[in-house]
């Protein structure tokens, strides 16, 4: 049983049945989920991501440098994270959101002690702004977070199983990877679970990462409890 973890939210899952934006029902399901783990006496930080607003990679160009469209991709996390901390206090899972952007109407700075004081008091501690540095993502952070506080893995929230052999979704026989090398998601190409740098960061301070379906009924808590559900890679 994991005691602290860290546990990365893209945009595109906060959008849900939308294009973009957040859907409030699959932000809700999300916060319900983490709620278990949460009063399971298991110390969670997330990290969001800004995908289902603003990609920096994508929105570059016309006249809108990369810099420029970097921090516009970490104020959408912003976003996010704001709408995950009201979602999840609703729910009566006592939550803090702490930034790597500094707005102080908005959000707690980031602080290492700030945000280790919240976890060990129970809160659940959401990070927006990834790193607060551009040409990275919110998988980088989400690597670079969790060692800094100490987590004992990061487990990515997809909505696939796990890493297959060949696409499921075409392919009846694709068999899914209960345990994966980082050298192997690194090299094999069709392996695209995280970017190359949160991969790397990963392997150099082997820092596990579990990939698992967040959209299946405590499949969070399974993960947290060690079952075999989705991929390891470590
Ligand atoms: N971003 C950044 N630095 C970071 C994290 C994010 O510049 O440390 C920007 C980048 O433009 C990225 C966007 O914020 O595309 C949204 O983050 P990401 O693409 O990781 O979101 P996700 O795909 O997880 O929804």
């Amino acid at each position: 049983m994991y005691k602290r973890v860290l546990l990365k939210i893209s945009g595109e899952q906060l959008a849900g049945k939308f294009d973009g934006g957040i859907d409030p029902e699959r932000a809700k399901w999300l916060a319900a989920e983490i709620k278990k783990v949460a009063e399971s006496n298991v110390q969670v930080v997330i990290v969001v991501g800004g995908g289902n607003f603003v990609r920096g990679a994508r929105i570059a160009g016309h006249g809108v440098q990369r810099v420029t469209a970097d921090h516009m991709g970490m104020l959408a996390t912003m976003i996010n994270a704001l709408a995950l901390t009201d979602i999840f206090e609703h729910l009566g899972t006592p939550t803090r959101c702490l930034s790597n952007i500094v707005a102080e109407q908005v959000a707690e700075p980031f602080v290492h002690r700030l945000a280790n004081k919240h976890m060990e008091k129970g809160r659940v501690v959401i990070v927006a702004g990834g790193t607060g540095r551009p040409y990275l993502t919110t998988d980088t952070a989400a690597v670079a977070l969790a060692l800094e506080l100490d987590c004992q893995a990061v487990l990515k929230a997809t909505k696939v199983d796990g890493v297959y052999n060949k696409d499921p979704a075409l392919h009846k026989d694709a068999k899914r990877y209960e345990e994966l090398t980082y050298q192997e998601a690194l090299h094999d190409g069709a392996i695209k679970v995280m970017d190359k740098a949160a991969m790397g960061l990963a392997m150099e301070h082997k820092m596990p990462l579990v990939v698992f379906d967040a959209l299946k009924v405590d499949n969070f808590l399974k993960v947290i409890k060690g079952e075999h559900v989705g991929t390891t890679i470590k």
